[in-house]
């Protein structure tokens, strides 16, 4: 347990598609003044070096954001969704050249709002990635704004909700669920967490990151968790990029992944499909490269 460091993954296709569709549902929820509680239950440690050792090791941001970057120097028509998240990795490389990468945390924390009074609540499991998650954080200043805890993310899920009423009385939160799947039991424990989710909060959003990976049990995870929100009659979207194998057959790694988001924002759908049909096709590195994204 605990081999998974995100540091080897920052950056790459499936972070793109994660951070892409987490930015475009932050940014529509804070459209609606009410604050939010916002919980990211697998955080990591924050902040990444895109060129330190570990990301050199898996060097996956080369076919992520890099590859992206590069190719959008020149193209002038970037949809918004994809503006919004290039929007926020230029904010944490100011002077041009993407030298970090911000994981969930940061950039939740960057798009969250003061005057409305969002929380965000953090949990991070790994010794050290939950001591460098608290030093980055320790950095920003924030109060109470931001609580971290070296808790399991889905067990102290449960006690935040339903959210506490914003100034206005209303409840609200999205929870972002993006486990490392190293032990397979996390497959299940995101599901039966949903369904308790589900029934504290129903109305929460809930943005859930998966592997499409040979296994049953991830082959099984969106069906499962779209058969969870149909039977609380909630809408869902599920979106997945492969970016297929490499010339010679292999993969090296991680070639695809989903999210399945419940309760959606409404503009979500057509937002992620224009965002997605540009990155799919900028990503795509060989045969059984693919995206697709599909709603209730
Ligand atoms: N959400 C981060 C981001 O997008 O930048 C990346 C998270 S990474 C995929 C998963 C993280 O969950 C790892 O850092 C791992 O140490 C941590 N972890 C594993 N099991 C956990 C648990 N039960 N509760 C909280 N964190 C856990």
């Amino acid at each position: 347990m605990f081999s998974y460091r995100h540091a080897f993954h920052a950056g790459n296709h499936a972070d793109v598609l994660k951070h892409m569709t987490l930015v475009a549902t932050l940014k529509h929820l804070m459209h609606k003044e009410p604050g939010l509680t916002l919980i990211d239950t697998h955080a990591g440690a924050g902040l990444y070096r895109l060129d330190g050792d570990y990301s050199e090791t898996g060097a996956e941001a080369q076919y992520g954001i890099f590859k992206l970057l590069t190719a959008l120097e020149n193209h002038t028509a970037i949809p918004e969704a994809l503006q919004d998240y290039l929007d926020v990795m230029a904010h944490f490389n100011p002077n041009g050249k993407a030298k970090i990468y911000p994981g969930s945390p940061f950039i939740i924390q960057h798009l969250m709002r003061h005057a409305a009074r969002d929380r965000l609540k953090l949990f991070e499991m790994h010794p050290t990635d939950a001591k460098t998650l608290a030093s980055n954080v320790a950095q920003l200043d924030a109060g109470r704004a931001i609580m971290i805890a070296r808790e399991d993310g889905f067990e102290s899920l449960k006690k935040l909700l339903p959210p506490p009423p914003s100034a206005t009385g209303s409840r609200r939160a999205m929870v972002l669920m993006d486990p490392s799947y190293e032990i397979k039991s996390d497959y299940g424990k995101v599901t039966s967490t949903i369904q308790d989710c589900l029934k504290r909060f129903a109305t929460g959003t809930y943005v859930v990151w998966y592997p499409i990976i040979a296994r049953v049990e991830a082959h099984d995870l969106p069906k499962r968790l779209k058969t969870l929100a149909n039977q609380a009659q909630k809408s869902w979207l599920h979106a997945t990029l492969s970016i297929g194998r490499h010339a010679d057959g292999t993969t090296a790694g991680l070639a695809a992944s989903g999210m399945v988001v419940i309760n959606p924002p409404f503009s979500l759908k057509d937002k992620l499909r224009e965002a997605i049909d540009v990155v799919g096709p900028v990503l795509a590195r060989g045969t059984g490269h693919s995206f697709s994204l599909e709603h209730s």
